[in-house]
Formats: structure tokens, C-alpha cells, sequence
């Protein structure tokens, strides 16, 4: 692990219950350190830095790898039950850290403090989910065509695998990832977003604590911190034969390349650009209520947040003025997310401010009008107005582009046909969702001609997924499947065996060679 940090602002009690003072500047166990950058994480409510952080350089990014190398055989060695309860004293340490490590989520990335502790949890379900496939990994034994022989399938880990995050779930995306890795049997190197050190450092001391504790190498869950040279390194480096990352269409393209290049796996979950239909036998208030959450939840920072809604146009108008109410009752609780009652916070930082304007100004070039918000709120720290805008086709460039920011552009549909092209008629495949009571339309939704997306709602918003089932998205969000179902077989390899246990040498397909 080679992350320093000094925080500035004492103000939070929480920090100290996870380990992180101001009197404690960071070098843990003579093991924590980095002599790269020193860089800021600051707080998106307020504008002002919480701590410094002193990144890794490559080359430490490059030796943390060399450690985590080192202690795969010990870890993938241990009993696959046995790694499962690691895992299961890592939820129990979450669950004791669970409204500390909320609070520094929501403090460190912006998200209201619901959402913060929900991040934390969905770290504690996938624990117990792991725990569970730790006494359950499959194998198979296939029926052989050849007398005296069994043929088998046996998955085992793969090594040290390398996971990129996001900053806008910076907890939770790298607990689908660790849990399922590691009662795997593979050792980890992460690093999470540059922005949200704090996270990263707090999850990781808790989790190597675990694993000391266990007479286990810090080492099977490192963490390295720093920007695009760093993660670069990760990408790069021969010996991590997967890269899980998470983050934008544009930079995962560049990841998936470079790996690709090498011959390494790697497991995308890139940029969405989701939808939400009304059609026009849906529940208009529950319709309503769904895209309230998705469109403007997290402000907009989801990877599954709706940016298309597509009205039926006999809908349309009431849906509209029924959203219209909706958020401006939201606008009566935007505050500091570490706030009780608070529903919206802020974007993460400037820049997010920017690309919140700059899509705006183009949507108004492009012919759009505003119909609700579209402008910053004047605060300290970087607040913007929930936006909605209807009269942009599907082919105007903001329509097409993901815009992390609460955004909705309005769309209008006179069929489910036409709205489903409408859902398909972007790059990303991520998240889509359906309002409607017609059983017809459902299945017509779910079916082949339907929604080309990884994730398929019906009578749902289009974020917040449960840890039950494969997370990811088709086309630009890149194929990728976390989490639960069977996204464990990402964290391994398949080995196709034959085993002869007679004493002749019959060849398949019968053919002869004598
Ligand atoms: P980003 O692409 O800017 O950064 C993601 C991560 O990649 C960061 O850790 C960053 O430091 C690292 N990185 C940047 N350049 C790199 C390089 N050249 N090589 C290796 N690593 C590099 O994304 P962001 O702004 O942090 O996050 C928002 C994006 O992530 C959105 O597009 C969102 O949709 C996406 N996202 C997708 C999912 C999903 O599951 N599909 C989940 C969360 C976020």
C-alpha cells in the first residue's frame, strides 16, 4: 500500500473512528507510504480541501504489484470455504464501520448520506454473497466419448487482478470486485479514483486489518492511488492477467486496448446513456416517483442515471407537469448531503460544473428548450439545478453524449415500437426502463427486439441495482458483468481436463494413429 495522507480539517469525528487524524499522518505499520504528488481531495458541498494525499508513483504502483504477486500463492493455497470466511470477517468489520465509512462517501464524493451508507452495504451484501460462493464454486464433469476416461472443468484463480474505479461510487464498485476476487483466490491491486483517496485509504486499512489479523499479507488486497500514469501502469504491467474497470467510454476504450495489446482480460463497465419509457397504459405517479430518483438522485452521477425519458405522446404533457411539481419539491431539500433531509447535493467538482453548462448551452443551440432548471445554484461548492429539456431528436450530439450531470432530455414516442428505437438509438447499453400494465408490451420489452440494454427494467427506475444479479452494459459500456449471478467466472480461468484412468490410448472422434 503506498498512499500518505494528512488530513487538514479535523472537523469530522468520523474520520478518527476509521483511523484517519490529523496526528496520525500516515504511514501504517512502516508500511503505508507514497512519494508521488501530493494532492487535494476536497469536499464537493463545500469547495474546501479535507486532506492532502501524497500519491503513488509508477514505480511504487509497479513494486505494490510485485507484493500482491507474491502473496497470491499463499492466498489461492487456503481452502476456498476458508478465504470465504476472510471475506465474511471483512463484511462483519463493514458492518461495525458502516455509518463512518457512509459519512466519509458522502463527505469525500457528495452523495446525500443515504446513499453513502447504501454504498457501504452493498460492500457488506456482496461480502455475504462471496461467503456463499465460497462453498458453492462449480466445477464439471462431462460424459466422455472415449472408454476409461473422464472429462472435467475446473475454474481456479487467476492471479493479481487489477481494479480501476470511478469516483462516483467509490466504495461499492471495488467491493463487487474484491469480494468476488477473493474467496476467487486472487490477490488484488487497486486503484480508485483520484479524487476519492480518503475511501480508498479508509476501506483498505480496514480490510488489511482483517487480513493481519488473520496472519494474512496485507498485501492479497493492495491499494495504490494516483491518476491516468498510475492506472496506466496497472493497465500495462504483464503480470495482472485481468483488468476490472470502471469508468468512462472514452478512457475504458483506451484500457481495453492496451490490455487487449498484452493478451490480458479485462472486465468493462464504461458511460451509459439510459432511458425511461412511459408508455401509455403506465402508472403516471409511480412512473413519476421512479424518474425522480433515477433522473436526479445522486444529482445525476450514476452510471445508470435516466438522461432519456420517452413519453408517450398522449402522456407527455401530464407526465411532464407532474415532474415539473416533483422537482420543485426537490429543490426545497438541496443542502449539505451529510445533512438529515437532505435529498440533493451537489456534483463532485468544477468540472462536472462545467460539462453541466457547457451541455446545456449546446442542447439551447442545438434547438432544445429548458423546461425546468439549468443553471448553477448559488452556494459554495458545486451545486446545479435538476435539468429538463424536450425538443432535441435522438440525434442531436448531447442526446447521444453521456453528460454526468442531472441532465433528462424528452423525448416522444407514438408507439412502444417507436420508443424502443428510440431506448436502442444511442451507443451505450447500460440501463433501460419500462412503465407499463400491458403483460404484451413487457415481454415485447424483454424479448430480442426489444431493449438492447444489460439491464431491463420493468415498472422500475432505471438505477439501483440489487447484488443478486449481473451488473453491466452492451455495446459502448463495454460487456462487462459484475457482482452477483455468474460474474465470478471473470475472476478465473476455465481449465478443460481429460483424465485417461485405463491403459489404452484411444483418440477422439475415433480416429485411428497406429
Ligand atoms: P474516468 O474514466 O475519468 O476515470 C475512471 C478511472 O480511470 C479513474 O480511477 C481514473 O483515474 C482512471 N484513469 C483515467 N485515465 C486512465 C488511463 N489512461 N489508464 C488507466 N486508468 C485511467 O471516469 P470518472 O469520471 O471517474 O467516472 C464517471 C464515468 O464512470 C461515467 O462515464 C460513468 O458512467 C462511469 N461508470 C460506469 C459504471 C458502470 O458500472 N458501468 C459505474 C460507475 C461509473
Amino acid at each position: 500500500m503506498t498512499t500518505r495522507y494528512l488530513v487538514t480539517d479535523p472537523r469530522y469525528g468520523f474520520l478518527k473512528q476509521l483511523g484517519i487524524t490529523v496526528e496520525n499522518p500516515g504511514l501504517y505499520d512502516g508500511r503505508w507510504g507514497g512519494s508521488g504528488k501530493l494532492i487535494e481531495s476536497i469536499s464537493p458541498a463545500t469547495g474546501k480541501v479535507i486532506a492532502k494525499i501524497r500519491e503513488s508513483t509508477p514505480q511504487e504502483a509497479s513494486n505494490t504489484i510485485t507484493e500482491a504477486r507474491k502473496a497470491w500463492p499463499q492466498w489461492t493455497s487456503i481452502p476456498t470455504p476458508a478465504r470465504g470466511d476472510i471475506v465474511r470477517q471483512i463484511g462483519d468489520e463493514l458492518r461495525r464501520n458502516l455509518k463512518p465509512l457512509g459519512c466519509l462517501v458522502s463527505l469525500e464524493m457528495g452523495k446525500i448520506l443515504p446513499e453513502g451508507i447504501g454504498e457501504v452495504q452493498e460492500f457488506i451484501d456482496i461480502c455475504d454473497y462471496a461467503v456463499g460462493l465460497s462453498r458453492m464454486l462449480p466445477g464439471s464433469l462431462f460424459p466422455s466419448e472415449r472408454k476409461n476416461h473422464a472429462l472435467l472443468e475446473k475454474w481456479n484463480s487467476l492471479g493479481v487482478i487489477g481494479v480501476i474505479s470511478a469516483f462516483n461510487f467509490p466504495i461499492a464498485v471495488y467491493g463487487w470486485n474484491s469480494a468476488i476476487a477473493m474467496v476467487c483466490g486472487n490477490t488484488i491491486v487497486w486503484k480508485g479514483a483520484p479524487s476519492t483517496p480518503l475511501v480508498s485509504i479508509a476501506t483498505t486499512k480496514i480490510i488489511s486489518d482483517v487480513l493481519e489479523r488473520n496472519g494474512i499479507p496485507g498485501s492479497v488486497a493492495s491499494l495504490i492511488t494516483g491518476g491516468s500514469d498510475v492506472g496506466e501502469t496497472l493497465v500495462n504491467d504483464k503480470r495482472v492477467p485481468l483488468i476490472s474497470f470502471t469508468g468512462s467510454t472514452n478512457v475504458g476504450r483506451q484500457v481495453a486496448l492496451k490490455v487487449q495489446q498484452r493478451f490480458g482480460k479485462s472486465l468493462l463497465e464504461l458511460g451509459g446513456n439510459n432511458a425511461l419509457i412511459v408508455a401509455q397504459d403506465a402508472d403516471l405517479e409511480m412512473a413519476v416517483r421512479a424518474a425522480v430518483f433515477s433522473c436526479v438522485g445522486t444529482a445525476g452521477q450514476r452510471c445508470t442515471s435516466t438522461r432519456r425519458l420517452i413519453l408517450h405522446k398522449k402522456v407527455k404533457n401530464e407526465f411532464l407537469g407532474k415532474l415539473k411539481t416533483a422537482y420543485n419539491s426537490i429543490l426545497k431539500r438541496v443542502g449539505d448531503p451529510l445533512e438529515d433531509g437532505v435529498l440533493y447535493g451537489p456534483l463532485h467538482n468544477q468540472q462536472a460544473v462545467d460539462k453541466y453548462k457547457t451541455a446545456i448551452e449546446k442542447a439551447v443551440k442545438a434547438g432544445g428548450t429548458i423546461e425546468f432548471g439549468g443553471k448553477q445554484i448559488q452556494r459554495p461548492g458545486f451545486y446545479v439545478e435538476p435539468t429538463i429539456i424536450s425538443g432535441l431528436s435522438i440525434e442531436a450530439e448531447v442526446v447521444q453524449q453521456e453528460t454526468f450531470a442531472p441532465i433528462v432530455y424528452v423525448l416522444e414516442a407514438n408507439s412502444l415500437e417507436e420508443a424502443i428505437d428510440l431506448n436502442n438509438g444511442v451507443e451505450q447499453g447500460l440501463s433501460s426502463s419500462l412503465f407499463t400494465k400491458s403483460i404484451g408490451n413487457i415481454f415485447q420489452w424483454i424479448g430480442p427486439h426489444g431493449s438492447d440494454c444489460g439491464i431491463v427494467n420493468v415498472n422500475i427506475g432505471t438505477s439501483g441495482a440489487e447484488i443478486g444479479g449481473a451488473f453491466g452494459g452492451e455495446k459502448a459500456t463495454g460487456g462487462g458483468r459484475e457482482s452477483g449471478s455468474d460474474a465470478w467466472k471473470h475472476y478465473m480461468r476455465r481449465a478443460t481436463i481429460t483424465i485417461n484412468h485405463g491403459n489404452e490410448l484411444p483418440l477422439a472422434q475415433g480416429i485411428k494413429f497406429e
